[in-house]
């Protein structure tokens, strides 16, 4: 493919990414530690879980003479554009298939993959539901011709893989590590990468999330060959559903910005760490307790 041809853009990754601790006299109160990983400094166009879900499935991809990437996603998914990103980097051609209808202009999410190099297809929404079954997996490979799929999201299990490898980047002692669960492949990972008597949480950033514990245990048994029973998720930080977003949050990622410099993306990081912030308030949190927050973008 000509994609291959074209001189390799040089590509520098921050990794480890850095962590940093948050000192804030909210968590103080309550003897908690906080520090953040940020995941999102990894990469400006390849943030956080992202590139970590994509590393080894890129690797897969070319070991397995694929010259095109195929994935899915809605109109402002990031897993679209860190796809695009990574096939300009890595040397692939790169197909988009967007959920719903095309809108023009482009929204920048979009424009900003074709800019990479992407090309966009759509899928009504009741194929899309369906658009990992074998009928609409042939249907795009009659259309576009031959290529690596990623899942919705990017996760499978050489992700959940790549996501295991954050914990060992992080050299101080932690209790407990949190992350936003929108697949569960984060969380998946990252539960594997952990030590004996180490948890993760993750927060759902979906209304109705609770299948989510049921992807991350397929996730884990099919990464790891069993599924790590040192995580759990807490369904009530979602703010009325996917981008779905709330003064009271908004005014958190203000605050949280103003303290510590830090903005949190209002789809994932921010429902977060307001999850965080709002179990050491309650008393959920024994006091000693030492917590890693993955900025994962
Ligand atoms: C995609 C994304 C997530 C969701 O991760 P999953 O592995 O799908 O649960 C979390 N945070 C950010 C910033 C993301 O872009």
């Amino acid at each position: 493919m000509q994609e291959r041809q074209r001189e390799q853009p040089s590509l520098t990754l921050q990794l480890p990414s850095p962590l940093v601790e948050v000192r804030d006299e909210r968590l103080e109160r309550h003897g908690v530690r906080l520090w953040v990983k940020r995941d999102d400094l990894i990469h400006p166009e390849l943030p956080g879980n992202k590139w970590r879900k994509l590393k080894y499935n890129l690797a897969a991809a070319a070991e397995q003479g694929h010259t095109t990437l195929l994935t899915f996603g809605g109109a402002y998914s990031n897993h679209i554009r860190a796809t695009a990103a990574a096939g300009w980097y890595f040397g692939f051609a790169t197909i988009g298939v967007i959920r719903g209808e095309e809108h023009l202009p482009l929204n920048p999410s979009l424009r900003y993959a074709v800019s990479r190099g992407m090309r966009l297809t759509y899928l009504d929404r009741t194929t899309y539901r369906a658009k990992h079954t074998p009928e609409v997996i042939e249907r795009l490979r009659r259309e576009w011709g031959d290529f690596y799929l990623l899942p919705e999201g990017g996760s499978n299990e050489l992700a959940v893989r790549g996501c295991a490898e954050l914990p060992a980047e992080i050299k101080t002692d932690f209790d407990v590590i949190c992350c936003p669960v929108g697949t569960g492949g984060t969380l998946a990972g990252i539960s594997g990468g952990l030590k004996a008597g180490q948890r993760a949480w993750g927060f759902s950033v979906l209304k109705g999330g609770e299948f989510l514990a049921d992807e991350v245990r397929r996730l884990q048994r099919r990464a790891f060959g069993a599924d790590i029973g040192n995580w759990s998720i807490a369904y009530d930080f979602h703010f009325g559903g996917y981008a779905k977003r709330k003064p009271e949050l908004e005014a958190f990622i203000a605050d949280f910005a103003h303290r510590h410099g830090v903005t949190l993306d209002w789809i994932y990081t921010a429902k977060m760490m307001f999850g965080i912030f709002a179990c050491v308030e309650q008393g959920r949190i024994a006091p000693g307790t030492r917590i890693v927050a993955v900025i994962t973008g």
